[in-house]
């Protein structure tokens, strides 16, 4: 069965073929400057595609030259909002449509690009088969102490105001294989997930269910990102805006200016670790808040799934930089965690332990295939 993984942004279109039995990627590419139109300009730069139904025509051309005549059973978007309804991928319909459409104040950057998406494919495939998969779908069960702020009840009421969480998709799919490594099923499988991309989220699961996790009403919430800053005091915002500040200035300072950019003035954590190494004491600090704040939330996380039996680390830095898992580990001694200094410098794609035989509990390094994750839960659906 192959499945058209869409990941539809306001300017850009990510898309992925996969064939879902194997677990393959048969062909895959980025649509970008969409709507950009005349304003390319640049030496040799190629005009963008007027809108997402022109951008689709690029991806349908390019498939057509990769796969030939093979035809997709299904298409599976990525979208990033579900809001409190959808705790589970769904079939594509109207209605469907127009209720992400609904949520579109919750994620204003991204849900009109998903449903722009979907509307395109709709457009020109009728009778494909769309299934939604939703970023937010696999934290519908946080228990409510863990979702609520503590504010004024009409906030939540009237403006949906409350911790919604993000990442699931990595989350519950980490989640899985890291079970299938401890050879346990996974509603037996409690632990501490720590997706540690340029976005960076940390998930308690509990018996294969995310019980908190540390993004919240926005992505911004929780671990110092690549760009963003995490955790801050509420009133640091009101001290802005009274500073002459718009809420434009304080959006994108705290989500494009802030973490390991803030703080290091650049937002790869290579270069940061290797700035560090060199001496630049920026670089260093930058590192030490990260590391610290991950090591607190596991902690909590830690108490929150009442003893997690596994820490798993996954993303660009979890997956790739030794050097930062081994910063959060060592702030970690007192839960009794312990890594192996060899398996943790290792390489492979594989899941694997980093841990040592007498960690507490073992550590583990989980790559995260978010493309595949959705291109599995679009074939389920469609199956019924
Ligand atoms: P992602 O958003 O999952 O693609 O992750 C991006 C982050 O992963 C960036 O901060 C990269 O610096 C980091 N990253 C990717 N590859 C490596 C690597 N080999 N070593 C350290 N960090 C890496």
């Amino acid at each position: 069965m192959l499945v058209l993984v869409i990941n539809s942004g306001s300017s850009s279109l990510k898309y992925q073929v996969r064939d879902v039995a194997q677990g393959t990627v048969l062909t895959e590419g980025l649509i970008e400057k969409i709507g950009m139109g005349n304003g390319g300009g640049g030496d040799g730069e190629i005009e963008g595609p007027r809108d997402h139904a022109e951008a689709l025509e690029l991806v349908d051309a390019a498939i057509h030259r990769e796969l030939g005549d093979q035809e997709l059973a299904a298409v599976g978007h990525r979208v990033v909002h579900g809001g409190e309804r959808f705790a589970e991928p769904v079939l594509i319909d109207n209605e469907i449509t127009r209720a992400i459409e609904r949520l579109n104040p919750l994620a204003p950057l991204h849900n009109p690009a998903n449903v722009l998406g979907i509307r395109a494919i709709t457009k020109k495939w009728p009778q494909m088969p769309q299934v939604a998969v939703f970023d937010t779908a696999f934290h519908r069960t946080l228990p409510e102490h863990a979702w609520r702020y503590a504010v004024p009840d009409e906030l939540y009421t009237n403006h949906g105001i409350r911790r919604y969480g993000f990442h699931g998709t990595s989350h519950e799919y980490v989640g899985r294989r890291a079970a299938a490594l401890l050879d346990i099923p996974v509603e037996e499988f409690d632990g501490v997930i720590a997706h540690l991309g340029n976005g960076a989220s940390v998930t308690a699961i509990k018996g294969g269910h995310s019980v908190d996790t540390s993004m919240g009403f926005t992505p911004l919430e929780g671990l110092v990102m690549g760009t963003r800053s995490g955790d801050l005091d509420p009133s640091i915002l009101v001290f802005l805006g009274r500073a002459g500040w718009t809420p434009e200035d304080i959006d994108s300072m705290l989500n494009r200016e802030s973490g390991l950019k803030g703080l290091a003035g650049n937002n790869d954590m290579r270069s940061v670790v290797e700035a560090s190494e060199g001496g630049n004491a920026r670089a260093s600090v930058a590192l030490a808040v990260a590391s610290y704040r991950l090591a607190k939330y596991i902690g909590g996380y830690h108490v929150a799934v009442g003893g997690a039996k596994a820490l798993v680390f996954t993303a660009g830095i979890g997956e790739n930089s030794h050097q930062f898992r081994a910063l959060v580990a060592e702030r970690l001694g007192a839960l009794g965690i312990e890594l192996d200094a060899g398996l943790n410098t290792g390489r492979s794609k594989e899941p694997r332990v980093i841990s040592t035989a007498s960690s507490a509990i073992p550590v583990l390094v989980v790559p995260t295939d978010e493309e595949r994750a959705i291109a599995e839960a679009t074939a389920a659906v469609v199956r019924g």
